[in-house]
């Protein structure tokens, strides 16, 4: 008998990565039983949910959040070119294989756009940066000139929100 999911329990797991951000999703699959060389020919493979549910099932739900806001939060450092030591070494004891991030990253983005579009309060997951912030040393503010108004060119100087680590809601 193949392992096929029965309807309710697909409908189930469906609701459940509905619930998860891209980088939730990611974590999720790293920590599943998916193959470190898992390259679908089919992008929208539902084995891809089977294996998020196995990664929540191992790693917890809060597990699974905190772990995907690290990620996002690193990876926002890391488009900046800005990890540190700190940072990296964190970053990679979470995450040993970048081989296997790579192709959880990428199954969770076919995941996105094939199988399950996240409900906006899991595209909501904040990013967190786990070490000390390269911007701004931790201090969660940073000295800038500062847009006041952009129709007078009104600037002024002073401290604001990091824009590295501090990022507006939704804006990660
Ligand atoms: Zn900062």
């Amino acid at each position: 008998m193949p392992a096929t999911l029965d309807a309710p329990q697909a409908a189930s797991v469906t609701a459940l990565v509905e619930d998860l951000s891209a980088w939730e999703r990611t974590v999720a699959l790293y920590a599943s039983d998916m193959p470190s060389t898992y390259g679908s020919q089919i992008p929208g493979d539902a084995d891809v949910l089977g294996w998020i549910g196995q990664g929540v099932a191992r790693l917890g739900r809060d597990e699974i959040r905190q772990r995907g806001s690290y990620l996002a939060g690193y990876r926002r450092v890391w488009l900046r070119k800005l990890v540190t030591r700190e940072i990296g070494r964190r970053h990679s004891q979470r995450f040993p294989s970048a081989r296997r991030l790579n192709t959880a990253e990428s199954r969770a983005s076919a995941s996105i756009l094939y199988l399950a579009k996240p409900t906006p309060a899991a595209q909501a997951l904040p990013a967190v940066i786990d070490g000390q912030c390269p911007k701004c040393d931790g201090a969660g503010k940073v000295w800038a000139t500062w847009v006041i108004d952009d129709a007078s060119d009104w600037c002024e100087e002073g401290y604001g929100p990091c824009w590295l680590c501090q990022p507006e809601e939704g804006a990660a």
